[in-house]
């Protein structure tokens, strides 16, 4: 049976006795091998980013209606009004 990703976190886990860094995740995930449910996923995520958001903006990010205020932090950086 192969593992799935949150499965690989699980092990990771109880192997450590607490959360993994983000340096420990990455080099688990170097030997992790997606499932077939995890490509697809993958897929659909990278299709839903560069697809333009249904207001009709090619960066959501950019969208007005889909970032008010753009106060949302996207991956630990927060996003400054120009
Ligand atoms: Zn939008």
């Amino acid at each position: 049976m192969q593992l799935t990703w949150p499965d690989r976190l699980t092990g990771l886990k109880l192997k450590l006795g607490r959360d993994p860094t983000l340096g420990e995740m990455l080099a688990e995930a170097i030997d992790h091998t997606m499932t077939p449910a995890e490509i697809e996923a993958q897929r659909q995520s990278y299709m839903r980013a560069m697809a333009p958001c249904e207001h009709g903006v090619a960066d959501f990010e950019e969208c007005p209606q889909c970032m008010p205020g753009r106060t949302a932090r996207v991956a630990g950086l927060k996003i400054v009004e120009k």
